[in-house]
């Protein structure tokens, strides 16, 4: 059998970008909105920082405007939902993104619950996670909603097919999984307590690995031609001593002799996420403005 396709998610998502651009000059000049992303950074995680600074670049760069707020690690809950209560009043302001995690001494849910829904572009809110999963339109996380991008641009419909998402969490797992229903696939949520991993993938056209266990699934677990998203993130030693490298959930050297298609870590999901973000600002600009956008129902 042939090598996996290598699904490229720098180009996809750079494609993403330009139509997010796009959609920003149309809001721009003919409906005089600009739309807005605020970004609020509490304390010094340097990884949040580079997020944040990622986030603020891209904005940028398809014409938004980006109101960063960067707070101290000792911030009280309550200058931060102070913050937050302003943002959601600010007519300028479409999205809003709380970079997670948050120091121990604020209470996240309650943080996310004090975002506007209509402006939680990172789609956390419980009445977004209520939409997504009662089918209604609300705002979906942009991680998953990155990998399914990337699936239906593989697959086209993926009506009737076997998903697995192996990882349940709030951000990625349980979201994959309804996305994944919503298109009609027969889907199962696979976690740590999970009996026969190794069989459950084998039976499934598409994998979602979030899991962040550097390269646990194996080629040899997969269905041939199977379709592997991985969203896992993962530091490990380089061969080059006091170095590090970047590997996904998959171990992609044996993923790639069975799969159809795979992304790679880096230049798959990653770059997507940020992309999203910005796909979900613009949506929220429009909806906020009661503006319906060229590009029919996925920027509705
Ligand atoms: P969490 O730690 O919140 O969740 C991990 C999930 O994996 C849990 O549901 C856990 O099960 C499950 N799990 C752990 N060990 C096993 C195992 N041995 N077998 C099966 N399932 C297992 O992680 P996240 O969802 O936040 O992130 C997952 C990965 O994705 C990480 O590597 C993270 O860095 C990456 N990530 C990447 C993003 C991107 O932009 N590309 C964005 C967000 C995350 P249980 O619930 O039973 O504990």
């Amino acid at each position: 059998m042939s090598e996996a396709k290598i699904i490229d998610g720098n180009l996809f998502s750079e494609r993403l970008r330009q139509t997010v651009a796009e959609r920003v000059r149309e809001l721009r000049v003919d409906h005089h909105v600009t739309p807005g992303l605020a970004v609020v950074l509490v304390g010094e995680d340097p990884a949040s920082q580079v997020y944040v600074r990622n986030k603020r670049k891209r904005a940028v760069e398809v014409g938004m405007n980006s109101f960063e707020h960067t707070l101290a690690a000792d911030t009280t809950e309550h200058e931060l939902l102070t913050l937050i209560a302003g943002l959601n009043d600010d007519p300028a302001v479409h999205g809003i993104l709380v970079q997670l995690p948050l120091p121990t001494h604020i209470d996240e849910q309650k943080v996310i619950a004090a975002i506007r829904p209509e402006k939680d572009v990172d789609g956390f809110h419980p009445w977004n996670v209520g939409m997504l999963a009662s089918g209604g339109v609300g705002m979906v996380p942009c991680t998953p909603f990155g990998c399914l991008l990337l699936l239906k641009d593989q697959l086209g419909s993926l009506t009737g097919l076997k998903a697995i998402v192996v990882g349940r969490s709030n951000i990625v797992g349980k979201p994959m999984a309804h996305l994944l229903l919503r298109e009609s696939c027969t889907v199962t949520i696979a976690h740590s307590r999970t009996r026969d991993l190794p069989a459950e993938i084998g039976q499934a056209d598409i994998v979602i690995a979030a899991v962040g266990r550097p390269e646990m699934i194996k080629g040899e677990w997969l269905k041939p031609g199977a379709t592997v998203i991985d969203v896992g993130i993962n530091r490990v030693p380089a061969a080059e001593p006091g170095k590090t490298r970047l590997v996904g959930d998959v171990d992609f050297a044996s993923a790639k002799a069975v799969a159809g298609a795979i992304t790679p870590v880096p230049g798959g999901v990653g770059p997507m996420t940020i992309a999203c973000l910005l796909r979900n600002t613009v949506v929220a600009a429009a909806r906020l403005n009661r503006v319906a956008l060229a590009g029919g129902e996925d920027w509705a």
